[in-house]
């Protein structure tokens, strides 16, 4: 579904991403670890075009991301984003936030939207926050709300972006489940995180990055209990 053939990358004359090699299938949860500053934003945000690469090349479902020819709009229409911080629209209600894109870019009727949205703030637990603004939600809320927002595009594909690092503790497992359902239910999904009981529990494959490169994957029971690289022990030694 989602493929890179020795993609690099450089912002100017750093080369942030080294020949990336990487094939995700549909269904497929994939966790992204590795230090601050390796490259896994980037690399998540090109696949969505939020950048584009230098050379080689990435597909998603066949489609050419970085042709000419490809239609942004279809591609990002079937990628749903999370980010670390929400960027839900302050001035709308969650039940706005969630419809807007939907009836912009789909063409759902307000009705329609609004059904849609009020099924997915079920499934994220909180129906009943439909007509509060942001402001009044909190962060773990908010998060649910943003998880809500992508899935009403119903994507083929959700990528999320260290989803649970600017949370509250107490309020990261209410966003870590909502995730973890969505995995058991076949998403093919891309998190970069550092949270290891949600990545043993649903991820296909731990990746492993260092300095823009793909340094080990393995299954998140062997990678955590026996990481090969030395980069990736010393990584692993610090955050656990
Ligand atoms: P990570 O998500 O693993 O922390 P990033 O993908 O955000 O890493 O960043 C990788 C490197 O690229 C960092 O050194 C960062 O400073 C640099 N970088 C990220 N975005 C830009 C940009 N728009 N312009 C220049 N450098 C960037
Ligand atoms: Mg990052």
């Amino acid at each position: 579904m989602i493929r890179f053939d020795t993609v690099n990358k450089y912002f100017g004359d750093f080369h942030v991403l080294k020949n990336i090699n990487l094939e995700i299938n549909k269904g497929e949860v994939v966790v992204v670890i590795g230090p601050s500053g390796s490259g896994k934003s980037t690399m998540l945000r090109c696949i969505n075009r939020l950048e584009t690469i230098t050379d080689g090349e990435l597909t998603v479902n066949d489609l050419k991301v970085n042709d000419k020819k490809t239609d942004i709009n279809q591609l990002r229409r079937n990628i749903g984003m999370v980010f670390q911080h929400f960027y839900l629209y302050p001035h709308k209600t969650v039940l706005e936030n969630i419809t807007t894109a939907p009836m912009k870019v789909l063409k759902q009727s307000k009705e329609e939207a609004e059904k849609v949205a009020r099924y997915y703030l079920e499934k994220v637990g909180i129906p009943e926050k439909a007509d509060s603004y942001p402001s009044q939600l909190s962060g773990g809320q908010q998060q649910r709300v943003a998880i809500a927002r992508g899935l009403a595009m119903k994507p083929e594909i959700m990528l999320f972006d260290e989803p649970t690092s600017a949370l509250d503790p107490e309020m990261i497992g209410e966003v870590l489940d909502v995730m973890k359902a969505l995995a058991k239910e076949g998403m093919t999904m891309v998190v970069v995180t550092h949270e290891m009981g949600f990545a043993r529990e649903v991820a296909d494959r731990i990746i492993f990055m260092d300095h823009g490169q793909i340094l080990e994957q393995g299954k998140p029971a062997d990678f955590y209990a026996n990481p090969k690289e030395e980069r990736a022990r010393l990584f692993l030694s610090r955050i656990l």
